[in-house]
């Protein structure tokens, strides 16, 4: 079945990531492997990459996914370009130091350029990351965005074109959010719906290209293209849409986790609702 978890913080160093993990019963966790509002980060030192890999090993905690800095803009020109192409492979790296299979990273913004002209600046892009990291094996997963003002990543007929433009790249995947698609347009808690939803996975990406979710209920409406994440239950996707994730067996082994908002009943209300849903 899916592994259930949630987005946890590295404070005090990323083995503690994996000791916050273990204490909410996570069966997966993601994490950030530097901080995540800065361009340069100093490298993992070896004892610590170690020590974080020896505590994953005894734990728990199955799948450890990763999330890229906020700031990598791949679909971008220029300087920006360049330091996000920099910044992107140092984060392989450092999944490749860690063990980590997955990262998962934002499509970007065409800053104004046009959606082509977007989606082949960014496949240029991959393909230079993809090229200097050949040595990982470590998968890229481009999540999808809410659509808001020119990011990329607002349909999943983006993700199709991308892996044209790649051809096919098998390290490349997607990270499918919840509050996103909703707040993008598609409909996720009726069982119908749900369904069409997954046959256009299909057809644009396919179904064993999805390496994660991310369960966020949506503040705002659908097709709002707002982007504001509400606990589980609590926003306007509709509780079906988790149950439905939850148990579907093409999903079996993905992460699925939270990154809903600490405060209220927090990440373990949150999970103990999944966990509901999901059935045990
Ligand atoms: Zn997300
Ligand atoms: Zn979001």
């Amino acid at each position: 079945m899916a592994l259930i978890g949630a987005h946890v913080s590295i404070r005090g160093g990323l083995h503690r990531a994996i000791e916050r993990g273990e204490s909410l019963s996570c069966e997966a966790i993601q994490i950030f492997t530097k901080n995540q509002l800065q361009w340069k980060s100093p490298p993992l030192k070896l004892e610590h990459s170690i020590m974080f890999y020896k505590k994953w090993q005894e734990s728990y905690v199955k799948d450890i996914v990763a999330h890229a800095s906020y700031l990598i803009n791949l679909a971008s020109k220029g300087d920006i370009r360049l330091k996000s192409i920099s910044a992107a492979v140092d984060e392989v790296s450092r999944c490749r130091e860690l063990g980590i299979g997955c990262l998962v990273l934002h499509p970007g913004s065409h800053g104004g350029a046009g959606l082509e002209k977007g989606l082949m600046r960014m496949a240029d892009a991959l393909k230079e990351l993809l090229a200097r990291t050949d040595d990982a094996k470590t998968k890229i997963l481009l999540e999808t965005t809410a659509g808001e003002g020119f990011s990329l990543g607002g349909d999943l007929s983006h993700f199709g074109a991308l892996l044209e433009l790649l051809d096919g790249n098998s390290r490349i995947g997607v990270c499918l959010d919840t509050c996103h698609l909703f707040a993008s347009g598609y409909e996720l808690a009726p069982r119908e719906s749900y369904e069409r939803f997954v046959s256009i996975v299909d057809k644009y990406v396919g179904i064993d290209r999805v390496g994660c979710w991310h369960l966020n209920d949506s503040h705002y409406d659908r097709g709002s293209r707002k982007d504001r994440h509400a606990h589980i239950g609590e926003g306007c996707i509709g509780i079906d849409a988790f149950a439905h994730i939850l148990t579907d067996e093409r999903w079996k082994h993905v992460p699925c986790v939270l990154e809903t908002p600490k405060d209220g009943h927090g990440d373990e209300g949150n999970l103990s609702i999944l966990r509901k849903l999901r059935g045990y």
